[in-house]
């Protein structure tokens, strides 16, 4: 068949099946279809049970691939401890993720119309249900129009005076995934970039990229694939001159960004961040099938740089956009990689990740010793209110010798509120601190252990942090969560390690 002739009949299914909308389909279809089509001409032997097994990890298609069967060369030798040291200096990062700007976001449009994102200028014709969207943004489908960012970030730097480092972790463009462009894409995350820039001035920031940022979404194309149309090249590009321009990234990062959008840096002698780009191991992301052993080289490229960290005693923060449980990371990306945090848990102080919208953390569980907690991923939330929550940001306290984290605060507004009084800014508040607000004495791995074990006895406490969650946001708080339904929740708390699963439901 002709090209042309797969992109009508795939078209034709989509629509007749009622998938999405005509256009919705037209859209993904057209500017996913190029990759697809590579990617099956270069791999003859690619089998649906491969790509059953890969995008749907089913129980009823196995992945029985070899390909997929891989391991990253890990250091065997015991962790180099380094001599504890406890300072009484604090210092502050902010982290701040998922802004998802909408350029086409329209204010009183259509808040409830048939397609994936709403609230978008030109779906005006199909508002039958008479909700418009809000002025500061709309608990449904919808993203940020511009306003919220620029309100957000003023905001936080009006109010924070002492904040070290900023740390970004990705997801600026919107979710109208079905008509992105390279364009489009260029021009949002340069101006969102540059608004960051001028916002925190010489505060440096340590940006990573989303899963959103690529056109189409999801997919970062290995290094070997140079044809314009479906390479990543011109992101990797992109991102690796405004970060560095802007002066918070050294020239030496370049090679990696460009390698697959990762990077190193040491902002002090003994503390060193490490910025990950692991929505390469997102199912969707169909370069998984064309190349699925350690894309990039990355989790190799980690764990000798988490090797070099330990022999230089630093400690360690990770940056990554998925947190490390997120189900739809592909099985063999992810059991290497917490093979890895395993090995390095002793240095990787904290963990900070986007994605999920929602003020959460995960436990990772020692692999060796399944009763341990060897290291916390704390999720940054969302600026966005897609779908159902309140816009956030997070302000750490760190411990300025060892990098620990010593409490957090978190900051909402009530969108509710903010669009009555839509004239005026929204009304930014404090929600909580994390000690205060579950009375911890302490963030040690022992303290979060004892917090847990209290959450699955204690109602109240999980009503607390059920409503954190969603960020207090009412729309999300009415529906209905039985006890079935708040014990999965807890479980999504805990990482499970490999053979050592911990089966949470004991
Ligand atoms: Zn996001
Ligand atoms: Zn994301």
């Amino acid at each position: 068949m002709s090209t042309e002739d797969i992109k009508s009949k795939v078209i034709k299914i989509c629509t007749l099946l009622k998938l999405q909308s005509p256009q919705v389909c037209d859209g993904a279809i057209t500017i996913n279809l190029p990759i697809i089509l590579h990617i099956i001409d270069s791999k003859p032997n690619l089998t649906a049970d491969t790509i059953c097994g890969v995008l749907l990890e089913s129980p009823f298609c196995p992945l029985n691939n070899n390909e997929f069967n891989w391991t990253v060369n890990i250091d065997d030798g015991p962790p180099k401890w380094i001599k504890p040291e406890e300072s009484n200096e604090t210092i502050n990062i902010l982290q701040i993720t998922d802004i998802h700007y909408d350029p086409n976001y329209e204010p009183y449009g259509n808040a409830y119309c048939n397609e994936p994102t709403c609230c978008r200028k030109g779906q005006n014709d199909t508002n039958t249900s008479g909700k418009v969207a809000g002025y500061w943004g709309d608990y449904n489908y919808c993203d940020s129009p511009w306003h919220v960012v620029v309100d957000v970030l003023d905001h936080v730097i009006t109010e924070h005076k002492n904040i070290s480092y900023v740390y970004f972790t990705g997801d600026i463009i919107d979710h109208g995934v079905w008509e992105t462009s390279i364009e489009g894409n260029v021009e949002s995350l340069n101006k969102s970039y540059l608004q960051i820039y001028e916002t925190f001035k010489n505060i440096p920031v340590y940006p990573i990229l989303g899963n959103h940022e690529p056109h189409p979404v999801n997919q970062f194309a290995p290094r070997t694939i140079t044809n314009d149309e479906i390479s990543t090249q011109w992101l990797y590009k992109l991102m690796a001159d405004l970060w560095i321009n802007f002066g918070w990234l050294s020239e030496s990062t370049r090679s990696t960004i460009l390698q697959g959008g990762f990077y190193t840096v040491s902002p002090k002698k003994g503390f060193r961040i490490i910025v990950l780009n692991n929505n390469v191991c997102y199912s969707y992301n169909w370069w998984l099938l064309y190349q699925p052993q350690d894309p990039d080289g990355q989790l190799q490229w980690l764990a000798d740089t988490l090797l070099q960290a330990e022999v230089d005693k630093e400690y360690v923060h990770i940056l990554a956009h998925l947190p490390p449980n997120n189900t739809d990371c592909q099985t063999t990306w992810k059991r290497e990689y917490l093979k890895i945090v395993n090995r390095f848990a002793h240095i990787i102080r904290a963990q900070f990740n986007g994605h999920t919208h929602k003020d959460e953390l995960q436990l990772i569980y020692d692999s060796d010793d399944n009763s341990k907690i060897s290291n916390v991923a704390w999720n940054g939330g969302s600026v966005t209110t897609y779908e159902n929550v309140n816009p956030n940001y997070k302000l750490y306290t760190i411990d300025n010798k060892n990098y620990e984290v010593k409490d957090f605060e978190n900051w909402i507004y009530n969108l509710t509120l903010a669009n009555i009084k839509s004239d005026q800014r929204p009304l930014w508040y404090k929600s909580y601190s994390f000690k205060e607000e579950y009375g911890l004495s302490d963030l040690t791995y022992d303290s979060l252990q004892t917090w847990l074990f209290k959450l699955m006895n204690d109602e109240n406490l999980l009503n607390r942090y059920y409503r954190n969650y969603f960020k207090q946001a009412e729309p999300s708080l009415t529906k209905e969560c039985d006890a079935k339904c708040m014990r999965a929740f807890i479980c999504h708390v805990i990482v499970s390690l490999g053979d050592h699963e911990i089966k949470c439901d004991n």
